[in-house]
């Protein structure tokens, strides 16, 4: 995983969005919106604007049934994504480190610090690539470093399913899908319904 940018902060531009957002228009952009192939931009602060998009954003990830959300699946090249994965049978928030979440969590700036463990298989989805699962493998547990919703710093430890989360949501930051990381088996088992969306893409359908 890559390192905090540097030389981005603090300055005018951040964003690629000219314009103030208005966070109850976001919805769930699909592949293959270019925004999804972009590498992010770092939020320059944690403004009301930044709450609100987080907050919308979790509604999203819930509608859709995700355990997971980044800014570019909502059409903004933002260093920001929000994550919830609920405790069931497999997953605790009470393990060390836990694989699961009580709250959603939201992550500003988030660079991956520490990857360990053995590299686990999983049959991932993405809700900006819908029908299309394929078997990624990632290390079982993440650190994470990031900012929170009160411009406090914080450092996140996870496993399971919430390690892969955090994982796959970082990806998004840097333009990076399910579709580069998946088997060779996956790719071609999903071959089809990929074209299906780049050719409905291609006719305007992909913001
Ligand atoms: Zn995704």
């Amino acid at each position: 995983m890559r390192a905090r940018a540097v030389g981005a902060w603090g300055g005018a531009g951040l964003y690629d969005a000219p314009m103030p957002v208005n966070a109850g228009e976001l919805y769930i952009v699909t592949y293959p919106a270019a925004v999804l192939r972009r590498k992010a931009a770092p939020v320059g602060g944690v403004t009301p604007e930044v709450r609100e998009v987080a907050a919308r954003m979790i509604d999203l990830m819930h509608r859709a049934e995700g355990v997971g959300l980044a800014a570019p699946q909502v059409g903004l090249s933002w260093r920001l994504f929000v994550a919830h994965v609920p405790e069931n049978e497999e997953r605790s928030t009470a393990s060390s480190p836990p694989s699961a979440t009580r709250v959603p969590v939201v992550f500003v700036n988030p660079v991956i610090t520490a990857l360990a463990g053995p590299s686990v298989g999983y049959d991932e989805g993405c809700l900006s690539i819908p029908e299309i699962t394929g078997e990624v493998l990632r290390p079982e547990v993440a650190t994470v470093r990031a900012t929170d919703l009160a411009g406090q710093e914080f450092t996140f430890r996870a496993s399971g399913l919430l390690a892969r989360c955090l994982q796959h949501e970082i990806d998004h930051l840097d333009g990076v899908l399910i579709l580069d990381r998946m088997s060779q088996t996956a790719r071609l088992r999903n071959r089809a319904a990929i074209r299906d969306l780049e050719r409905s893409g291609a006719a305007g359908g992909g913001r």
